[in-house]
């Protein structure tokens, strides 16, 4: 392993100036359960590490009537255990539930879930040097594709590998961000980028930027969400589909759809489509099919991951029609 100094800011402030003295070899670091195998593997590489871990307030999860405050550092166990108002917000305890293992949430932060980097094997195997580590071609195209993308690849197929995100997106959340030039607030659907614009990183943040918060906006009154997950083992596992769905239902008909997908593209896979679909009619079994359908319009599959069109079209499917049932 590559020696590297590590840091301890006080304050975000300190933190992005550390990180820009870095020029470019400098990382933050949160929980480090993503980072830190990184490094041993040999597939990142700094020379100073810069600890987020003592930052003031970033660790706080607060509610007010209109919006959620969630800070870089709560770590997704906070996440779990938070006992939202909101019925709206609990879409996201229940995917930071499914998340990892207890060992990893107690350490994993909700910054860190949504800047970890992609789980692809050859991306995650130093041996290889795929194109986002600077190579000039994909080997999954030819060789092992099966977690891969169906959707929104270009050249690349990671897949966004966060279970945090897809919930996020569709509640409108917006991220704060601090860099040498200040601080920014952008949606959080704008934070990630997928190969086509930046085959290098999954999300916007420039050298030295870090998120400091996440702002979830209340969801309209009676909207309800929840996020479902397949994956191969029952714990421990990141999602092979997920889909984070939620509608409020006025008069019989549904209203503000929300259809996010999870590990099917190299961003959460927002589905406009698909929302249009359920927009301001009666869910039935048929619109939720045809939901399906839409979301999945324009899939591509590689060799080995056609599966996911037909898992991700029936946890489609049933997750609206599991939301259209009366709560029990
Ligand atoms: C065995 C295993 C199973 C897992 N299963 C799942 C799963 O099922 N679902 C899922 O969603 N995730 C899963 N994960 C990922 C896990 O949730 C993440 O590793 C964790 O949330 C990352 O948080 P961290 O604080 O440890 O990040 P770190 O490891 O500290 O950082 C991760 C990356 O984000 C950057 N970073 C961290 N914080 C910030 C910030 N505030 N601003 C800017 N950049 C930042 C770091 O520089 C680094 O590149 C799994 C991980 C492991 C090891």
């Amino acid at each position: 392993m590559r020696p590297f100094t590590f840091v301890a800011p006080a304050s975000a402030q300190e933190a992005v100036r550390l990180l820009a003295e870095g020029d470019g070899r400098a990382r933050p670091i949160a929980g480090g359960s993503d980072l830190l195998g990184e490094l041993k593997e040999g597939t990142a590489a700094c020379d100073r590490l810069v600890s987020l871990a003592g930052l003031p307030g970033l660790a706080a999860i607060e509610e007010t009537a209109c919006a959620a405050a969630i800070g870089a550092m709560a770590t997704v166990e906070a996440l779990v255990a938070h006992r939202f108002g909101n019925p709206g917000f609990r879409i996201l305890s229940e995917a930071a539930q499914g998340v990892a293992t207890p060992e990893i949430r107690n350490v994993g932060t909700v910054g860190g879930n949504l800047c970890q980097r992609p789980r692809c094997w050859y991306y995650r195997n130093a041996l290889f040097r795929c194109l986002k580590r600077g190579g000039t071609d994909c080997p999954a195209v030819e060789g092992h594709n099966k977690y891969l993308a169906i959707l929104g690849a270009h050249r690349c197929y990671i897949v966004h590998p966060s279970d945090l995100a897809p919930p996020l997106v569709a509640l409108d959340a917006s991220v704060e961000v601090l860099g040498p030039a200040g601080a920014r607030w952008l949606p959080l659907r704008d934070f990630f980028v997928g190969p086509e614009r930046d085959l290098l990183r999954e999300n916007v943040l420039a050298d030295g930027e870090i998120v400091l918060r996440v702002m979830v906006p209340a969801p309209p009154a009676g909207w309800r969400g929840t996020y479902v997950k397949a994956r191969e083992r029952t714990a421990g596992d990141f999602p092979m589909v997920s889909v984070a769905a939620g509608f409020a239902q006025e008069g019989g008909a549904a209203r503000h759809a929300r259809i996010v997908l999870g590990a099917v593209a190299p961003v959460p896979w927002r589905a406009p489509a698909a929302e249009g679909v359920l927009e301001g009619r009666p869910v039935t079994a048929e619109r939720a099919a045809q939901a399906a359908e839409a979301a999945l319009a324009g899939a591509q599959p590689m060799t080995g991951n056609a599966y996911k069109l037909d898992v991700a079209r029936a946890l489609i499917a049933r997750t609206i029609l599991a939301l259209a049932a009366p709560p029990k």
